[in-house]
């Protein structure tokens, strides 16, 4: 039995080799991709067949002959299948439809209605049912991908705590599967941002990456020598929930002083507003059409850049306080880039250059000199790009380039 079970790995191996090669190298011969991997004609032969009747690749005119017969050419074709991508938030739903180059075909985003513990799941679970009974071409689904806030066991694919959804110990993989029969993959969010950035983004040459988001809470996911550090329950990289002030305010983990009180966006938003109410003039004011609680990130940012004194005085605590968690991370990580996101982070120069001053003068030099602070490199798709990921990742192995994720943005 062992025995057919290795041959049965080697031959998927293969596979994911050959495919691996035609999506990157295409179109091209049967020959070049057995001479690229140094693998047997009858190998290649075998698993491109398997490929074409699978409809992932497909023959597609000829090329030069080196004597006899010219050789047929192979390429990939990423849309006869396609993944649904989906992201659980506070907030809201997004489900999108995508091809195997993790390209939109289509977003629907829904409103979670104030939905939390199972009647969120069964919510899910209908507007799952209902977008999938929409495809009615005849493409592949190879899966569902989840991304949800929260420590997330992505090997079992259990939700063990998420307090704002009120979701604890819920084995949604499973619950997914049995009711929409599709094989489901699920991943905390930064651990999808971060797979994403070291797949596909810019700085794929970095070994030991950290990334922060910073929306309505504040997480990181952290890749040390090329694989995600995890932890055992998936609960790695809570850099919100780290203490940066014994004393300060209490958290809704029940400890105090932790990080995403201070620098997460609900923080930012609150200290600006109780400014405004203390009679502080600012230019938010006018961005938000005179209503506090219409101030947008994008207006914070807007209002930075105009020299506005009070956003530039928050966004100096911001860059105070998440600096010092910075360079704990630093201290404990040695990475050698942190990759910031989040709406914040978006035409926020003079945030990048504050925390690049502030972690410096703060860490061990011989760790910062190869720290490079960096914004996050995949566009306003990120959240889709980051489920796609965690499927494509682990189901073919596939690692797309920059050039191929900008094409797709272009298109
Ligand atoms: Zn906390």
């Amino acid at each position: 039995m062992k025995r057919t079970g290795d041959l049965k790995l080697i031959q998927e191996l293969n596979r994911s080799i050959v495919l691996d090669t035609i999506r990157r190298y295409g179109p091209i011969s049967r020959s070049e991709i057995a001479k690229k991997n140094e693998l047997s004609p009858t190998t290649v032969t075998s698993a491109v067949q398997d490929l074409i009747r699978e409809r992932l690749v497909n023959e597609n005119g000829t090329g030069l002959s080196s004597g006899g017969r010219k050789p047929i050419l192979l390429q990939f074709s990423p849309d006869n299948h396609y993944l649904i991508g989906v992201s659980i938030s506070y907030s809201k739903i997004t489900i999108a439809d995508m091809n195997l180059e993790a390209k939109i075909n289509q977003k629907n985003v829904y409103l979670t209605n104030g939905y939390t513990n199972e009647h969120l799941i069964e919510y899910l679970l209908e507007l799952l049912h209902g977008f999938l009974t929409e495809r009615k071409d005849n493409r592949i689904c190879v899966g569902i991908s989840i991304i949800t806030q929260g420590i997330v066991d992505a090997y079992q694919g259990i939700i063990h705590h998420n307090p704002k959804l009120q979701l604890n110990n819920v084995y949604l993989k499973n619950i997914v599967e049995n009711r929409l029969e599709l094989p489901t993959w699920l991943d905390n969010d930064t651990n999808a941002y971060v797979l994403a950035e070291k797949n596909f983004g810019l700085y794929q040459e970095y070994k030991n990456m950290v990334y922060i988001t910073i929306g309505d809470g504040l997480g990181a996911g952290i890749i040390v020598n090329d694989s995600l550090a995890r932890g055992v329950k998936g609960g790695s990289g809570e850099f919100g929930h780290t203490t940066i002030n014994i004393n300060g305010k209490p958290c809704e983990c029940g400890n105090k002083g932790c990080l995403e009180n201070y620098v997460s966006w609900p923080s930012i938003h609150e200290r600006l507003i109780t400014a405004i109410k203390n009679g502080k003039n600012t230019l938010l004011t006018d961005l938000s059409n005179g209503k506090n609680e219409s101030i947008l990130p994008e207006h914070f940012t807007q209002a930075i850049n105009a020299g506005d004194e009070l956003a530039n005085e928050v966004l100096n605590e911001v860059s105070f306080y998440l600096a010092a968690g910075l360079v704990n991370l630093v201290h404990l990580f040695n990475p050698d880039i942190i990759i910031l996101g989040g709406e914040i982070t978006n035409n926020n120069k003079l945030l990048f250059n504050r925390l690049s001053h502030l972690v410096e003068d703060r860490s061990l030099k011989t760790l910062y000199k190869d720290v490079n602070i960096k914004i996050a490199s995949l566009g306003e798709e990120f959240e889709m790009i980051g489920a796609a990921s965690v499927l494509l990742q682990d189901k073919f192995q596939f690692k797309l380039t920059h050039d191929e994720i900008r094409l797709n943005r272009s298109t």
